[in-house]
């Protein structure tokens, strides 16, 4: 019996362009023989859709005007009510409705930063009682809030760097203080990040007095809670990390930046001039300390399923710092996740069937 996937893509993030193109590599590569697809998509403003047209109109946006509205017309209605498939406009991508009577077997969420990413949506599962791909609701919430997870890194030994907090609502009297305490603290460059989000949106990098005010405001468009970073002069380690209790790490990456930064121009808008080698050419013994903190930390995390776990290798020092932890990293054909495992032996295609099936093994331990 073929296996029910429910594809969420799109998303009320600032990343929902990101998740479009991750949700489209998935559902080209997904095993058609073993799955059903079954594409849900979240528009900008949170209108829930079950969309069965072409793979190709989800990156640009087209998917939106020809799909059918789920939560937006009979807004009281349970929302997993209505997703259950065998109803007419409910149909796999094939535009086949599914003959099946149960409903969707397994969740994707395909889904990056707020609202995908932090256990809001694992929340809304584990209610719905469905299985779903990645970490649970603890795990997604904790990694996705940068502070949070420093602070269980901090318990765990692992290096961080220098970090000082501040919340957006005393930067509307009182800024000048904080930019006092942050020059006697740190010397420029500092990074400025909101606490909760991803693909560098958000996040600058300062020089001076002027940028870094500019750089709070900044970040306090997108979050109640502002990250400010020593800048480390550093080579760019990333390790993916598979599995529920028994989690694996594969060979390391680095990410060599065509911006000062890896800034989200640079992620997704710069035609391959950001590179990503992988493995990443560092002596076998530092590449080793990279995967046992990936795992200690996805670990401590409590993290299920997949994440990615981003590093710092100080030039100057030789030291690496972890930074944070992706819980649904970017997942393209292209992206760093995939091709990590690639190179460590477990094609795009093979991983997506793990994932699921890790979901459902996540599940079932539950019970
Ligand atoms: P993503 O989830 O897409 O990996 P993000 O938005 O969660 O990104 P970070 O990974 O924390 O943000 O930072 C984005 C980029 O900014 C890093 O890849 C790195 O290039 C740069 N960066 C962040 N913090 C520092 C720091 N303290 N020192 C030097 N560079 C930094
Ligand atoms: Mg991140
Ligand atoms: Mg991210
Ligand atoms: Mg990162």
């Amino acid at each position: 019996k073929k296996i029910n996937v429910g594809i969420v893509f799109g998303g009320k993030s600032a990343e929902h362009e990101v998740s479009l193109m991750s949700a489209t590599s998935i559902m080209k590569a997904i095993d058609k023989e073993k799955y059903n697809v079954i594409p849900i998509g979240i528009t900008k403003e949170g209108s829930w859709m079950i969309y069965n047209g072409p793979i190709e109109k989800i990156e640009n946006g087209e998917w939106e005007g020809i799909s059918n509205k789920l939560l937006r017309d009979k807004p009281k209605e349970n929302i997993f009510s209505i997703i259950p498939i065998g109803k007419k406009e409910c149909q796999t991508l094939d535009g086949i409705p599914p003959k099946l009577e149960s409903k969707i077997d397994v969740i994707f969420p395909v889904l990056h930063g707020p609202y995908g990413e932090d256990g809001t949506i694992q929340g809304l599962l584990e209610m719905a009682d469905i299985p779903y791909v990645g970490a649970g609701v603890l795990a997604s919430a904790m990694c996705m809030d940068k502070i949070y997870a420093k602070k269980i890194f901090e318990l765990q030994g692992l290096n961080v760097v220098e970090y000082f907090v501040v919340l957006r609502h005393k930067l509307k009297n009182h800024i000048n203080d904080y930019i006092d305490i942050i020059e006697k603290n740190f010397q420029y460059p500092v990074f400025i990040k909101p606490a909760n989000l991803g693909s560098s949106l958000g996040i600058s990098k300062a020089h001076n007095r002027e940028k870094l005010i500019e750089g709070l405001k900044e970040a306090a468009k997108h979050d109640r809670k502002i990250l400010i970073e020593r800048s480390i002069l550093c080579r760019e380690i990333e390790c993916a990390v598979l599995g529920n209790d028994e989690p694996k790490a594969s060979v390391v990456g680095e990410i060599v930046p065509s911006h000062e930064f890896y800034d989200y121009e640079a992620k997704y808008f710069d035609d391959g001039k950001s590179k990503l080698i992988i493995p990443a050419d560092i002596p076998k013994n530092k590449s080793d300390e990279v995967r046992q903190m990936a795992i200690t930390a996805y670990k401590a995390l409590d993290c299920t399923g997949l994440s990615r776990v981003d590093f710092f290798l100080e030039k100057e020092t030789n030291k690496i710092y972890i930074n944070e932890i992706n819980t649904m990293p970017g997942f393209t054909k292209y992206s760093m996740y995939p091709l990590l495992w690639q190179e460590t032996g477990l094609p795009y295609d093979k991983l997506i069937d793990k994932l699921i099936q890790l979901a459902l093994e996540r599940y079932k331990d539950k019970k």
